[in-house]
C-alpha cells in the first residue's frame, strides 16, 4: 500500500490522480492533500479521502475548511496553510510517495522538502524542474530518490529510455500538438484573443498551461525539463510537431533505432506509471491500434512559436535565464488573459526579460526564488 502526498490536489493532475486512488484502492491510500484556493472541491476531498492533512492556501480558508469539517462532525483532520502547509504534507512521516502537480513556483519549496525527506517524487510540475533543476536533480542523487516524470512527454522519454543506456542516446524528440494556431497564417497572429488561446485541441487542462500550448513556450519549459530529467544538453533535444498526440514521445538511439511510446491521451496513464513503477499494473486505459490512421510529424516553426527559439536560447545558458523564462511568462500570461496585451506580447515580454537578465546560477532554493521575484519585477515593469 503506498501512501500518497498530493501536492495540487484540486487542480486537473490532482484530480486524475485521486481517480487512480479511487481505481485501485489495494494498492493507494491518501496521505495529505495540498489544496489550494479552492475551498469547495477541498471539503468534498477531504471529507471523501479522509486525509491526516489538509493545507489551503490561506489562513483565512484554512479557518473556514476547518469549520466546515466541524459543522460536518469530521475530527481527525489536520489543516494548515501556505507555503509551510504544503512542505508539511509533502514531508509528512507517513507518506510514501509525493505527487508534486502544484502550477508554477509555489511547489518548488514542498518538493525539494519532500527529496530532502527521501520520498519518491511524481513530478507533473515542470516549473520545479525549470527553475531549480540542477539544484533538485542533484538533491535527488544524493538521496537516492527517484524522480518519475509525470508530463505525459517526459513520461513517454522515461519509458524508451529503459531499453537503452544512456551513452546510447542520440536524440530525445519532445512531440508538440503545436496548439490551436498550428495552421495559423502568422499575420493573423496579432489579433488572437485569450478566448481562441483557450481552446486546446486534444488535451483539457488549467490556463496557463493552455496558453503556453498556444504559444509552445510549454514545448519550452518541456524541453528545459528534459535535459535536467534525463542528464543531456539542449543540443540532444528536438521538438517535433505531431498534431495527432498519439506518440507521446521518442528516443533516438546511435544505431538508428527510435522508440516511441503511445497510449490514449490521458493524464491518468503517466501517473499511473510513475504512480506504480517500475510494476505495470493492469489498466483500463486501452488504446484502439486499429483506430490509428496517420502519424504525422513536422519540424516547428521558430517564426510562429518564438517562444520555443527563447527556451532553447534559456537551456543553453541555463540557472537564472530558465528561472526568468518561466516567471516572465507566467507574468506575460496573466496580462494576456487580463486583455493588457496581445498574444506576441508574450514572447515580447519574454524576450526582454531575458535580455536584462545576467548570467547566474543560483545554488540554493532561496536563491532560485529571489531570482524568480526578480524576474517578475522586471516583467511588471516592462508591462506597467
Ligand atoms: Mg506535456
Amino acid at each position: 500500500m503506498k501512501r500518497l502526498a498530493i501536492l495540487g490536489s484540486t487542480g486537473s493532475i490532482g484530480q486524475s490522480t485521486l481517480s487512480i486512488v479511487e481505481q485501485f484502492p489495494d494498492r493507494y491510500q491518501v496521505a495529505t492533500l495540498a489544496a489550494g484556493r479552492n475551498l469547495d472541491e477541498a471539503f468534498a476531498q477531504a471529507v471523501r479521502w479522509r486525509p491526516r492533512l489538509v493545507s489551503l492556501a490561506t489562513e483565512e480558508l484554512a479557518g473556514q475548511l476547518s469549520a466546515r469539517l466541524e459543522q460536518a462532525g469530521i475530527t481527525g483532520i489536520d489543516v494548515v496553510y501556505g507555503t509551510a502547509g504544503t512542505v508539511a504534507c509533502a514531508t509528512w512521516p507517513d507518506a510514501d510517495f509525493v505527487v508534486s502537480a502544484i502550477v508554477g513556483v509555489a511547489g518548488l519549496e514542498a518538493t525539494h522538502a519532500a527529496i530532502l525527506a527521501g520520498k519518491p517524487i511524481g513530478l507533473a510540475n515542470k516549473e520545479c524542474m525549470v527553475a531549480a533543476g540542477e539544484i533538485l536533480t542533484v538533491a535527488a542523487r544524493l538521496h537516492n530518490v527517484p524522480i518519475l516524470p509525470i508530463d505525459s512527454e517526459h513520461n513517454a522519454v522515461h519509458q524508451c529510455l529503459r531499453v537503452g543506456q544512456h551513452a546510447e542516446v542520440k536524440t530525445i524528440w519532445l512531440t508538440a500538438s503545436g496548439g490551436p494556431f498550428r495552421q495559423l497564417p502568422l499575420d493573423q497572429f496579432a489579433s488572437i484573443t485569450p478566448e481562441q488561446a483557450l481552446k486546446h485541441p486534444t488535451w483539457v487542462m488549467g490556463r496557463r498551461i493552455t496558453i503556453d500550448s498556444a504559444t509552445m513556450l510549454n514545448k519550452g519549459l518541456e524541453v528545459i525539463e528534459a535535459c535536467r530529467l534525463f542528464d543531456v544538453p539542449p543540443s540532444q533535444v528536438k521538438v517535433t510537431v505531431h498534431p495527432q498526440s498519439t506518440v507521446h514521445s521518442l528516443v533516438e538511439y546511435v544505431d538508428g533505432s527510435i522508440l516511441a511510446q503511445i497510449s490514449v491521451t490521458d493524464m491518468r496513464l503517466p501517473i499511473l506509471y510513475a504512480l506504480a513503477y517500475p510494476e505495470r499494473p493492469v489498466s483500463t486505459l486501452t488504446f484502439d491500434l486499429a483506430a490509428l490512421r496517420h502519424l504525422d510529424f513536422e519540424p516547428p516553426d521558430f517564426e510562429r512559436f518564438p517562444c520555443l527559439r527563447l527556451s532553447f536560447e534559456a537551456a543553453r545558458k541555463g540557472g537564472a535565464h530558465c528561472i526568468a523564462l518561466n516567471a516572465a511568462d507566467e507574468v506575460a500570461v496573466e496580462a494576456f488573459l487580463a486583455r493588457r496585451i496581445p498574444f506576441m506580447g508574450i514572447p515580447r515580454t519574454i524576450e526582454k526579460v531575458l535580455a536584462s537578465t545576467p548570467e547566474a546560477h543560483p545554488a540554493t532554493i532561496a536563491e532560485v526564488l529571489a531570482a524568480d521575484q526578480q524576474a517578475r519585477q522586471t516583467a511588471h515593469a516592462l508591462l506597467a
